[in-house]
């Protein structure tokens, strides 16, 4: 789980950003509005924490920013006016959840974790995937084709995923990198052509109905074949 925290109050954000690790959470930070909106357009986070007062752009500006995008990463919005004309206004921007500052770190994480179970109730993550002839199961990381059994390392399956998830989309490399390996890696974005390589020879099954197409100078998009 990948979560960013856009918030300008540095001490809070550090602290929070400690606090969102120790409970096992990838967590990224932006300081500022610009900041936050160029991370948040990545759309490879999971929940965005967003502070409503920023230098540069305000949290509003950054949600009107993304959902007109097409990112519908689920957002809670922190903030430090409270009031229910406030409220109504930051969930019809476009937020999912709303906080009033001073909070307890117990109410956040819980509103994360709510977060999370209805995002991975909307895109059926731990059901199984179907597309052409494959069927992909998330939880054992395993792909079956026409009977065969295809296994998948951790890395491959996270990829597979995201491509299915975004099926007849073009998907960046720097996107399917940003998403799989994260910021603090070692390996740089090659490695995704790899990785595709490995991916396309295993879910190669005769009649698997699927191709994993190279859109030249861009990344890659996964469709259905006839
Ligand atoms: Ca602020």
């Amino acid at each position: 789980m990948r979560l960013l925290l856009v918030e300008d109050e540095e001490r809070l954000a550090d602290a929070l950003s400690h606090i969102l690790k120790k409970h096992g959470y990838e967590t990224d930070v932006s300081y500022n509005g610009e900041d936050g909106l160029d991370n948040a357009l990545s759309g490879i986070y999971d929940v965005i924490i967003l502070d409503r007062m920023l230098p540069g752009m305000s949290g509003m500006e950054i949600i009107k920013e993304i959902r007109k995008e097409g990112i519908g990463t689920p957002v809670i919005f922190l903030t430090a006016i409270d009031g229910i004309s406030e409220r109504v206004k930051g969930l019809d921007s476009g937020a999912d959840d709303y906080l009033a500052k001073p909070f307890s770190t117990e109410e956040l994480l819980a509103r994360i974790r709510a977060l999370l179970r209805r995002k991975d109730k909307d895109v059926q993550t731990g059901s199984d995937m179907v597309v052409g002839n494959i069927r992909y199961k998330p939880g054992l990381l395993t792909v079956f084709c026409e009977n065969r059994e295809i296994k998948l390392t951790f890395k491959e399956a996270q990829l597979f995923e995201f491509l299915l998830l975004n099926k007849d989309n073009t998907l960046s490399k720097d996107r399917l990198f940003d998403k799989v390996w994260g910021f603090n890696t070692d390996s740089d974005v090659t490695i995704v052509e790899i990785y595709i390589h490995h991916l396309r020879k295993k879910v190669s099954c005769e009649n698997s109905g699927i191709t994993i197409e190279t859109i030249r100078g861009v990344g890659y998009r996964l469709k259905e074949v006839k």
